[in-house]
């Protein structure tokens, strides 16, 4: 029985369930008639069931009214918190307010029964795209019907560009309940990432056609799952359980003050490992089932494949662990992953929190190569900084961690890694491969910016050779949504709440960049066509993949393909960033090039005897053979 269970609906009762403290003065529901109602229709007062449990519950059908629950703490004399739709709301009305009495069988679509998850042996098999809904969906040049909403992604022309692209799973960014977006107007120009959650169990309902109707956004946000999942590709929610919009307004606070949020030792400070004002406390028992129980409710409610966690460093390695252990008990091919770091001291040791650092303790569990990332780009706190990709010395290593999937490897130095002293992940399967996602600009700005005055079509070269590691790495690869037509958000770097103006996807770009669309489907091919780039087990990479001898700056390395099983016995990648042309020496043979000069052919460009190769500037050469 879950612990977040607060509403149960039959028609002939319903009953409400909270979790607050012992010691309350009185807890209250309201039963109001719609989400706007101004007095309610029931009052009815909870009484203590248990450790830190209150219920009632009302006769009769209530199917189709809204509810609200108010704690009076106490020695607070009578004044309540607030009412709040509960912490576990699992319909609300607009905005998020009031919770719904729904029938949630009803908000199925048709066929829905039948939808399934698509297959994935492996998280190295997963190519996946980090999309925003509204970026990807209101540039007219896209011809959605939908702009802005789930249902954008039920659209078989955004079901055909994802499949031509090759992607098998969309992390869609915030899609929970969140605050900064007015739902009543959706005539109004807004726009938020959404990191500013309200209610976590809930679809956000700015997303829905219409959001005063509470089964529409779950009904909708189901359609969009569906019409993914029909076309082999899953989905992976942003989850950001680690802080909330609001403290004092949050639900958290209005049912159980002073539980939910972490202070700062010795004072009644709340602590801002977040960022954003407050951040939670995973450790405690609450805190802790109620990311379990809320990541398995979107798992079996929405058929969610994988998360990933916002600041995962906020939240403590157990309750990772322990959502990973109820997510096996589902489906252990749910994929978790999230940011190994905190944005700010936590009130936690920090030998307890899920860091990059932590990953080794947490099998199953993987975390973003920002090592990798900076080592091609540049470092993430400034945006003119160039790094291997310009060329320069000093990071071809952390390239290379990053190419085994952060793993140890015998051909890696780690004291020339960035950012850490020695391994941190026990599988190439823990290190998520990337060059940009939402945050920070995105790759076509951040280049126009490190290396400027330079001609477009050679900041096209560099994209091409940035993506070559991630996509032919052996971690998880990550794309951020538009890069392959080289999108660009007019060099904002935190355009979180910035119009759509800087973060639509002009898709008119698809025309202008062909050549970049093409290579990065053309990388995708090759992955998901030969298991050598995708080994998926740390022990085959450690003695598949090897590095061979390279002239400064350029990675160069070899794949045993046969030993894995690829229909590929002997696989060449070179990376070379340098400005000018480089040779490299592979023994004699026949090989084919299948990627060479900004293109890819997997059947097969031209063809080479092997010796010396020279590999042109600023690009990646790949060609596969043997003796
Ligand atoms: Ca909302």
């Amino acid at each position: 029985m879950p612990r977040f269970n607060e509403m149960e609906y039959s028609p002939q009762q319903t009953v409400f369930t909270l979790n607050a403290p012992d010691d309350a003065g009185g807890v209250l529901v309201r039963i109001y008639a719609s989400a706007t109602a101004e007095h309610p229709l029931h009052t009815l007062s909870l009484f203590r069931i248990d450790h830190e449990r209150w219920t009632s519950y009302v006769s009769g059908d209530m199917l189709g009214r809204f509810y609200t629950f108010e704690v009076f703490p106490k020695g607070a004399e009578g004044r309540g918190m607030g009412e709040c739709p509960g912490t576990f709301a699992k319909a609300v009305g607009v905005n998020g307010l009031r919770a719904a009495i729904i029938d949630l069988k009803q908000t199925c679509p048709p066929g829905w029964e039948q939808d399934v998850r698509p297959s994935v042996e492996n998280p190295c098999d997963l190519v996946v795209y980090e999309l925003h809904l509204r970026d990807f969906s209101v540039h007219p040049s896209g011809h959605s019907l939908h702009k802005g909403k789930y249902l954008a992604l039920t659209e078989p022309g955004a079901i055909f560009y994802l499949k031509s692209l090759g992607i098998n799973a969309v992390q869609l960014q915030p899609v929970f309940d969140f605050s900064s977006i007015d739902e009543a107007h959706s005539e109004w120009a807004q726009y938020n990432w959404g990191y500013d959650p309200q209610n976590y169990n809930v679809p956000e309902g700015s997303y829905s056609t219409d959001a005063c109707r509470p089964e529409v956004r779950i009904r909708e946000f189901k359609q969009m799952v569906m019409a993914l999942h029909t076309a082999g590709i899953r989905v992976i929610m942003d989850v950001v359980y680690n802080h909330c919009a609001d403290t004092e307004d949050s639900n958290f606070q209005r049912t159980y003050p002073d539980y939910y949020f972490r202070k700062t030792p010795g004072t009644e400070q709340l602590s801002n490992g977040s960022g954003c004002g407050n951040e939670t406390a995973s450790e405690r028992p609450l805190m802790r089932q109620y990311m379990i129980e809320s990541v398995c409710y979107w798992v079996k409610e929405y058929h969610v494949d994988g998360f990933r966690f916002d600041l995962m460093g906020v939240h403590d390695v157990e309750t990772m662990k322990a959502i990973r252990k109820a997510l096996d008990g589902i489906d252990p091919s749910i994929t978790m992953y999230g940011e190994g770091w905190s944005a700010g001291d936590c009130a936690l040791d920090y030998h307890l929190l899920a860091t990059k650092q932590a990953v080794r303790q947490m099998p199953g569990i993987s975390a973003f190569g920002n090592d990798m990332r900076d080592a091609i780009r540049g470092d993430f706190s400034d945006d003119r900084a160039s790094a291997w990709l310009a060329g320069r010395p000093g990071y071809a290593e952390t390239v290379k961690f990053g190419i085994v999937g952060g793993i140890s490897h015998p051909q890696i130095n780690m004291s020339a890694v960035n950012y850490c002293q020695e391994p941190w992940a026990e599988q190439p399967s823990q290190y998520v491969s990337y060059v940009s996602c939402h945050d920070d600009l995105c790759l076509a700005d951040r280049l126009r910016i490190s290396f400027p005055n330079t001609p477009a079509e050679t900041l096209v070269r560099l994209d091409q050779l940035a993506q070559t590691p991630v996509l032919l790495g052996q971690g998880i690869p990550f794309l951020y949504a538009g890069e392959e037509v080289f999108r660009d958000k007019k060099r904002v770097r935190n355009a979180y709440r910035s119009p759509d103006a800087v973060n639509q996807i002009n898709w008119e770009n698809l025309q202008r960049y062909p050549e970049l669309f093409l290579y990065y489907r053309g990388l995708i091919q090759l992955r998901m066509e030969h298991k050598a780039f995708r080994m998926g087990n740390a022990d085959w990479v450690r003695h598949h993949l090897h590095f061979i001898s390279a002239p400064a700056n350029v990675v160069a390395f070899r794949l045993d393909g046969e030993a894995v099983g690829d229909t590929w016995p002997i696989i060449y990648v070179i990376l070379n960033p340098n400005p000018r042309a480089r040779k490299v020496t592979i023994p004699s043979g026949r090989y084919t090039v299948v990627c060479k000069n900004g293109k890819v052919n997997p059947c097969g460009l031209s063809t080479h005897r092997g010796g010396t190769i020279s590999v042109g500037a600023r690009q990646a050469v790949v060609f596969h053979g043997g003796k």
